[in-house]
């Protein structure tokens, strides 16, 4: 069996060592495909391989007809809406992700956003804190959860909105869960994003929800870039000059937010929530075993496609 590691962006060593190991060590064949700059050479690639791990990189139609033996892709990360689902389904192909190995990753850099936004950008100027604020966690996955347990390190007041994980899983975690996303829109003082891009939630985020947040409200975004309405955005903050949005998917209208909103407008320069070392290898290795897991006992666990 052949696996294969597809990265435009490769893995850190140490992952890439750990992910070696995991599949030596099972007796399947591992190669290597990074930092790739054409796609002809990831359809080549793919020709012979059983199963692939991916990061970032798109699984569309046209890779999954070029993989005749594949059987499973595995996506090191939470978000899956760069591969094609319903032409892996068609093709017999097991998609997974790897849900919580960066979840951490990504709710520190919620706070590292946050705190930049309260004080101002480091402009010099008087700020404001963290601490007693009321923070609003749109959707209480394996980021929320994380973005809740570091918030009451910073004691602010937490509330949360999930459209499918119970209100009592919520509360036990100390965290007021509602009834709406409108609901959380009105009483938060910051909003963080953690839905998943799905056809419910793209262009989600408009105007109508965003316009009833307090005076001074923040939304952050390391979820997808997919979910905000842009124009709708951009008209709110042109409406409430004390609107400010910070995120970690830089806007297709990138370049608008900044000339528009200088001083309550951030962007990372490219996705960052999950490069750390530690979500690197968590993912890199969790994929690797998922996949060892699937081709010699079957096990389907964290399939994402049905
Ligand atoms: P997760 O699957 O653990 O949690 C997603 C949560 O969203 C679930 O609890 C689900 O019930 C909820 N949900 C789904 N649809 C909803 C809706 N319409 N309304 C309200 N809640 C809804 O995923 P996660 O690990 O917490 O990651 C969340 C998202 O963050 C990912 O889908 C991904 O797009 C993004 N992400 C970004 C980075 C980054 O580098 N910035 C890294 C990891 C994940």
């Amino acid at each position: 069996m052949k696996v294969l590691v597809a990265t435009e962006k490769p893995f850190a060593k140490i992952a890439v060592d750990g992910i070696k190991k995991e599949i030596e060590g099972a007796g399947f064949e591992l190669a290597l495909l990074e930092k790739y700059t054409d796609k002809a050479q990831l359809l080549d690639a793919v020709k012979d391989a059983n199963a692939i791990i991916i990061r970032s990189d798109i699984i569309d139609a046209e890779v999954l007809e070029a993989a005749k033996e594949l059987k499973i892709v595995v996506r090191a990360g939470a978000g899956y809406d760069n591969v094609d689902l319903n032409a892996a389904t068609a093709h017999g192909v097991c998609v997974m992700n790897t849900p919580g190995q960066n979840s951490n990753a990504v709710a520190e850099l919620v706070f590292g956003l946050l705190v930049y936004a309260v004080r101002n950008f480091y402009n010099g100027t008087s700020g404001t804190e963290l601490m007693g604020k009321k923070l609003g966690i749109h959707a209480y996955g394996n980021v929320g959860r994380n973005v809740a347990r570091i918030a009451k390190g910073f004691g602010m007041e937490l509330y949360a909105y999930d459209a499918f994980c119970p209100k009592d899983v919520i509360e036990k975690d100390g965290v007021k869960a509602v009834d709406s996303a409108e609901e959380l829109y009105k009483i938060c003082n910051i909003v963080s994003l953690h839905i998943p891009a799905t056809a419910e939630t793209k262009n989600s985020i408009n105007r109508d929800l965003l316009k009833n947040m307090p005076k001074g409200a923040i939304l952050v975004n390391t979820a997808r870039k997919e979910v905000i309405n842009e124009d709708e955005l951009i008209q709110l903050m042109e409406e409430r000059p004390d609107f400010k949005y910070i995120t970690d998917i830089m806007p297709a209208a990138n370049a608008k937010f900044t000339e528009l909103f200088a001083g309550r407008y951030f962007s990372t320069p490219k996705k960052m929530g999950a490069q750390t070392a530690e979500a690197n290898i968590n993912a890199g290795i969790a994929a690797a075993k998922q996949i060892v897991g699937f081709l010699k006992e079957g096990c389907e666990k964290f399939r994402v496609n049905k």
